[in-house]
């Protein structure tokens, strides 16, 4: 019966003269999240509105399915498009919508009308009591509330004419591409992709970088990042995922620096090559997964060592949250059941028994030189030869 979806967004950041940036990439999103649904859409502006009209035979489940993944919507509203044919004509569909929406009928009702086309023949307010009349003669067991009423009725007379009353809540958030870019740093592991969805949600676009380290991580371990990059990328769009093989800097800081230091520097590392591979794409900031604590490398002393080689902003959206909490949001965004698959991790194949919690940054640094020019002779090498998969 819904023929059409009213998409509502939040207000917020869409004043003045950027709101049509707002509304273009909303409707840019949208369309990206429609394409992996049944069906024809066309999504278009109409007086500040935006609507995705549902051209033939579509899946109502999962065409809302694909919008509840938008950022920037608040909510979905299906809609029934109605041609114009008389007062008379309109009375009998909004009756039908109501027996048909509301099998359950002992609820408060509440009409509001619209005029777009103004030369229609009644005025709103006519309109709210005669189709308020109408539905009352119906169903005499509903009654009207004007202040709080379970069902609103909205009627938009345009050339046709528009009934909604539902809203399905939206993930809320911003369009994705109308807060820049930044590069996430993506593992296989429960934390990284929360992240991103999480700085996606504002609004930023997301590049990926993934470390791996073959032969000591498998192929499957990549597959497994790359599937979680295409997870993210039903909510984010398409996500270019950048590899790196990080073998030979592993085996060369395993071979020089001090066992218990080789996380932390390792990690710099990463940091370094992820920053410049920022700057090579247009990115403003890093994206990591930690949180303060959950593991040797995130301890407040840690983060200052891990921070310290990049300039650009390293934002870390899960630092404050319980491993639980991260559990239950990779749940709800779907990326948990893949992040448990068993597949190795660069980090843990090299890691010490006893890592340093609270590393001293000079001390760092003074280790880092045993690696003299040959490690910048190898992260160039890495970089040269880093691969390019784009997950969506
Ligand atoms: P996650 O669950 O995301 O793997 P984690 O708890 O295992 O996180 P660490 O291994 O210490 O934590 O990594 C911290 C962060 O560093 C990750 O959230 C991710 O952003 C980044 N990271 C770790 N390993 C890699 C990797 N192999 N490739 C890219 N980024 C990585
Ligand atoms: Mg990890």
């Amino acid at each position: 019966m819904f023929t059409a979806f009213l998409i509502k967004y939040a207000e917020i950041g869409i004043k003045g003269k950027n709101r049509h940036l707002f509304e273009d990439a909303l409707m840019h999103q949208i369309k990206f999240a429609l394409k992996k649904c049944d069906g024809k859409f066309l999504i278009h502006k109409s007086q500040g509105r935006i609507y995705v009209d549902c051209q033939g035979e579509f899946d109502y489940d999962e065409t809302v399915e694909c919008l509840k993944n938008v950022f920037g919507i608040s909510g979905i509203c299906p809609v029934v498009y109605v041609e114009d044919e008389g007062f008379e004509k309109l009375c009998d569909t909004v009756v039908r919508y109501v027996s048909d929406v509301y099998p359950d009928r002992n609820k408060t009702f509440k009409v509001h009308a619209r005029r777009a086309n103004k030369n229609y023949p009644k005025e709103s307010m006519e309109i709210n009591a005669d189709l308020g009349e109408a539905i009352l003669n119906a169903f005499p067991e509903m009654s009207v509330d004007v202040h709080e009423p379970d069902i609103l009725l909205c009627v938009e007379i345009r050339e046709k004419i528009y009934l909604y009353s539902e809203t399905i809540p939206g993930p809320g958030g911003m369009p994705v591409g109308t807060g820049g870019k930044a590069m996430l740093l993506l593992s296989g592991g429960i934390d990284s992709p929360v992240a991103g969805y999480m700085i996606a949600k504002r609004g930023v676009k997301i590049d990926a970088v993934y470390f791996h380290a073959p032969p000591y991580t498998s192929e499957r371990a990549k597959q497994k990042v790359v599937d979680l990059a295409r997870i993210v990328s039903a909510y984010a769009g398409p996500v270019w995922l950048h590899v790196i093989n990080f073998t030979d800097i592993q085996l060369y800081i395993h071979e020089k620096c001090p066992h218990e230091e080789l996380t932390i520097i390792m990690r710099r590392y990463m940091m370094r090559i992820a920053e410049h591979i920022a700057r090579e794409t247009g990115c403003l900031g890093l994206i990591t997964g930690e949180s303060i604590g959950q593991v040797a490398s995130q301890t407040l002393n840690s983060l200052i060592a891990t921070n310290e080689v990049c300039e650009l902003p390293v934002y870390r959206p899960l630092i404050g949250f319980d491993k639980q909490e991260i559990v239950e949001q990779a749940q709800k965004i779907g990326t948990f059941e893949t992040s448990i698959l068993p597949y190795e991790d660069c980090c843990t194949i090299f890691v010490a028994k006893h890592p340093v919690t609270k590393p001293n940054v000079n001390i760092i640094r003074r280790h880092e030189h045993n690696l003299d020019e040959k490690i910048e002779e190898l992260v160039k090498i890495t970089l040269e030869t880093k691969e390019l998969i784009i997950a969506e």
